[in-house]
């Protein structure tokens, strides 16, 4: 660490692109300041003093004196000092990392209030309500974040002051009360923490700092983080913020903005305001909050002035920004603003419309959304027109639509329940008055959330959209009784634990029972099922299909269906899809044909194998036929057998028992006796190692050749009635090029009987999977004998880490994931450093001994969003994934590119 580090930055001394240093808050408090933005005065305390703090559990030896210096100057500014008696400073420490975590990380407002400085205030203000109000907020805020002490028990005293004044909101206090109330809640902290609310300015300040700084590695802030992918070793910022006050009368206020609807993505005043109320009180959903249209009618200048700000943000920050702000006495104050959160269509809508106001350039636009959004986009929704007519359906409320999708799940009425039973298979729907982050993890578990209380920016509404899940909020006619387990509805409908309820994101409405759902218009619309109009749906789609063109123009990538049938490659190519990456043809051997293959696994003669196989080959040519015409003109890889014979018999204890009955009934059957010998000779202790791939080919005489024959014969048809089969072969689990070599022949022999057969050339191109290690490090010489290779990265990944893939998910993966192993799963997205090193390797080496080497990945991996962007960058030429990722791919390989 270099010596004489700067620790602190005036708000004046930052900018924008800080944020790894000042977090986001503070970066952009320094940005708005820059911009000439009526910002409170104040510091930032950087992420690398929290980082020292984290590592060694003590601040920077220059902390403090640097803390002293900048806080002398805004002492000076401000012409006051830090809870000076007679007209006390006052100033907010506020948490900011990097990326925001809503919720996650603590504020307290009011610092350098005390006992010796609240008349002062009181008389500066000339409103003792509004000093006591401040007081009790900061021994409130403080008791909780700073000294630890359970927040419930000030919530309950100030239920309490409410109830004997028979108020429904705080504004029925008045100054004695809350004064009162201020003894009350100095007693609680007394008593919970076996000290005194602290009365020095400076030690509230530095006590406030180190809790920010705590506060990082809370429980809830380390599984936020694990669930949105954030670095654990960030660390956060603070800020600290001279104090500006909306709770000083009727004439104040505060409240959030967007400066378009983040579900929509129109243009317009988003946003909520509450009169004579401090930050807080908006997000979380004390009170209730106006439209902040309504601000026109209650204070036109500051509203017109937000306005403008709005307006130099978005032209600023090129794109949506949300905002806090207070209105202090008539004065307008800047508190935060950031790109804000939006839904997957607001971020499509976001993005094209940027484009059109000439903002961003197209390839910015495609920075702008991403595959997982587009994903969300392509979920189905409830079908409105059902909703009536589906048994024991029915609407029982209607709130506010604050991320959208369609949910259907069990009711659950508290965060333990929702992840205990999620863990148990069930899908559940979280229901809470309003949440707060202690409800996160049962957020993350269930299938949608619904509260009664609070609008788009509450709690439950931010993380639920970060998170891209369906929530519906501020619910109002739904009273939800998290004691007893039970939602009421109007008209006395009441839903218990575990009885089936919808919520529609989308619209915000609410059933009890189970609605059908309808395929989404962004997959209509994929599927060309989708025509021109002005409705909401269209406006998206419209957005889609642009962006859509952007990424198809930019990317280099080709993508690549998995299908296996002529319905799924017509789908498929009707995504966008230029080719099939992997056609198993394992599929081709089951239902009525299961018996023809039992009959080769049972063969005992030549003979009888070549029936079997003479039985299978003209089924096998017609499957290619109909694939081959439906890809017509477009690449079709046919992967030769891949999984173990035995899976092709019966299940082994079901036979044994079936034969044992049998033979104690005196009469086995001759075929079942053959059966279960062969079930037992074939059987394997670790299958996925076994026999298999290459190796059948190698050991079943016969098999490869009839698969190729029906693969040649089918093209030779294709091109008979004029079509353009594009087929090529494709050995799976290869480890040496002597396999690929041996099965090569027997296919180039077939080929060319084929093709003398029926007097056509097929150009038939013959490539491997690279699926082993051992391929991969061998990749080289495997390209002497393959024409392309085909990353199989699921075997990949199970080779290379030696972890069994149908396993590992139940067994070990959740204590890896908790323990940050790894933070998402390496089936799920490529292992840069291992197995990514192995691909990047053996692209090497395959080009270097044949230099225009197809290259391509058919795993699970070809549609992940994280994966495409590596496949870009080790020079892939296609990614094959399954039809529904197919758009997903297309968008990451153009953003790859762009
Ligand atoms: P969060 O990250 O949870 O939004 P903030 O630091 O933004 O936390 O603060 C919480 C609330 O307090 C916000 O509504 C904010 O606008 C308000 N607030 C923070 N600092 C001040 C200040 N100096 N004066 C008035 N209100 C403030
Ligand atoms: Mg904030
Ligand atoms: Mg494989």
């Amino acid at each position: 660490r270099q010596k004489n580090q700067k620790f602190v930055y005036d708000f004046t001394e930052g900018n924008k692109d800080l944020k790894d240093l000042l977090g986001g808050k503070g970066a952009n408090l320094a940005e708005m300041t820059n911009l000439g933005l009526p910002v409170p005065p104040g510091f930032t305390i950087t992420t690398e003093a929290c980082k020292v703090y984290l590592d060694t559990g003590a601040e920077p030896a220059a902390l403090r004196d640097e803390v002293s210096a900048h806080l002398d100057a805004l002492e000076q500014r401000m012409g006051k000092k830090l809870g000076q008696a007679d007209d006390p400073l006052l100033v907010s420490v506020r948490s900011g990392a990097k990326f925001s975590m809503p919720g996650m990380m603590d504020t307290v407002l009011n610092i350098g209030l005390s006992d010796a400085s609240v008349a002062g205030l009181a008389a500066q203000a000339g409103n003792e309500r509004f000093a006591w109000d401040s007081y009790r907020r900061l021994v409130q805020m403080f008791g909780k974040t700073v000294l630890g002490v359970d927040g419930d028990l000030f919530e309950d005293a100030l239920e309490e002051a409410k109830r004997a004044k028979g108020a429904d909101s705080d504004l029925g206090l008045d100054a004695a009360d809350l004064k009162q109330l201020v003894d009350d809640f100095k007693a609680i902290v007394a008593k919970e923490t076996g000290r005194d609310f602290p009365q020095e300015p400076r030690e509230q300040m530095d006590l406030a700092v180190r809790a920010v700084f705590d506060s990082w590695n809370t429980e809830r802030a380390k599984l936020y983080r694990r669930q949105e992918r954030i670095p654990g070793d960030l660390g956060t910022a603070v800020n600290i913020c001279s104090m500006v006050f909306g709770n000083l009368g009727p004439d104040s206020g505060t409240g959030v903005a967007f400066t378009r609807d983040p579900a929509s993505g129109h243009q317009g005043t988003y946003g909520d305001y509450l009169q004579n109320a401090q930050g807080e009180d908006v997000v979380a959903g004390i009170r209730n909050t106006v439209p902040l249209a309504d601000l026109e009618g209650i204070d036109k200048t500051s509203y017109d002035a937000l306005l403008a700000i709005m307006e130099t943000l978005e032209t600023h920050y090129r794109d949506l920004c949300d905002i806090e702000f207070t209105i202090e006495r008539g004065k307008l104050w800047m508190l935060q603003t950031r790109v804000g959160k939006r839904t997957a269509a607001a971020a499509f809508r976001i993005a094209t419309q940027l484009v059109d106001q000439g903002l961003i350039t197209e390839a910015e636009a495609l920075q702008r959304v991403n595959g997982a959004q587009l994903a969300q986009l392509m979920f189905p929704r409830f079908d409105d027109s059902a909703t009536s007519a589906a048994s024991g359906v029915r609407r029982i409320g209607w709130g506010i639509a604050a991320s959208p999708g369609a949910a259907v799940g069990k009711a659950v009425f508290d965060s333990y329940t929702a992840v205990k039973w999620s863990r148990s298979g069930e899908k559940v729907i979280l229901i809470r008055r309003e949440t707060n982050p202690d409800d996160l993890n049962g957020m993350i578990a269930a299938e949608g959330i619904l509260t009664s209380r609070g609008g788009k920016t509450s709690h439950a509404a931010v993380v639920a959209r970060g998170m891209g899940k369906t929530c519906v909020c501020g619910a109002e006619e739904l009273e939800v009784d998290t004691k007893r387990r039970r939602l009421t509805a109007p008209g006395g409908v009441v839903i218990e634990e575990g009885d089936l309820i919808s919520i529609d994101g989308s619209s915000g409405k609410v059933y009890v029972g189970e609605v059908p759902v309808v395929p989404s218009p962004v997959v209509e619309y994929f599927e060309g099922r989708m025509h021109a109009g002005a409705d909401e749906a269209d406006e998206l789609v419209q957005a889609v299909h642009r962006i859509m063109a952007y990424a198809d123009r930019v990317r280099r990538l080709r993508v690549r269906a998995n299908a296996d049938n002529a319905e799924d490659a017509s789908r498929a190519r009707r995504f966008g899809a230029q080719g099939i990456g992997l056609c198993r043809t394992e599929h081709m051997f089951l239902g009525e044909r299961r018996e023809l293959v039992e009959r080769l696994i049972l063969a005992d003669t030549d003979t009888e194998r070549e029936e079997a196989l003479g039985a299978l080959l003209p089924l096998q040519k017609a499957d290619f036929i109909e694939l081959f015409e439906a890809m017509d003109g477009l690449p079709v890889t046919v992967r030769l057998l891949d999984p173990p014979l035995h899976e092709f018999l019966p299940d082994i204890t079901e036979l044994s028992v079936r034969v044992a009955l049998a033979e104690s009934r005196k009469d086995a059957n001759e075929n079942d006796l053959r059966l279960l010998q062969a079930v037992h000779k074939l059987h394997e202790q670790n299958p996925m190692l076994g026999l298999r791939g290459v190796r059948l080919g190698l050991v079943v005489p016969g098999l490869f050749a009839m698969q190729v024959r029906a693969i040649a014969e089918a093209a030779a048809h294709r091109r008979s009635v004029k079509g353009d089969p594009r087929a090529e072969v494709m050995i799976p689990l290869v480890g040496t090029v002597q396999e690929l070599e041996i099965v090569r022949e027997e296919a180039d022999r077939v080929i060319a009987e084929v093709e003398a057969a029926t007097g056509t050339e097929l150009k038939l191109a013959i490539g491997t999977m690279i699926e082993l290690p051992r391929a991969a490090l061998t990749a080289g010489q495997i390209a002497e004998a393959a024409e392309f290779f085909s990353f199989g990265t699921n075997d990949l990944t199970q080779t290379v880490w030696g972890f069994s893939r149908d396993d590992v998910e139940a067994s070990f993966f959740t204590a890896y994931l908790e323990k940050g192993i790894f933070g998402v799963s390496p089936f799920e997205t490529i292992d840069r450093d291992g197995v990514g090193a192995l691909v990047r390797s053996a692209c090497q080496a395959g080009r270097a001994t044949r230099p225009g080497l197809k290259l391509g990945v058919c795993g699970e991996h070809g549609g992940d969003p994280e994966s495409v962007h590596f496949f870009h960058e080790v020079g892939l030429d296609y990614v094959s994934c399954s039809p529904f990722r197919i758009p997903v791919a297309r968008l990451e390989a153009g953003r790859a590119a762009a």
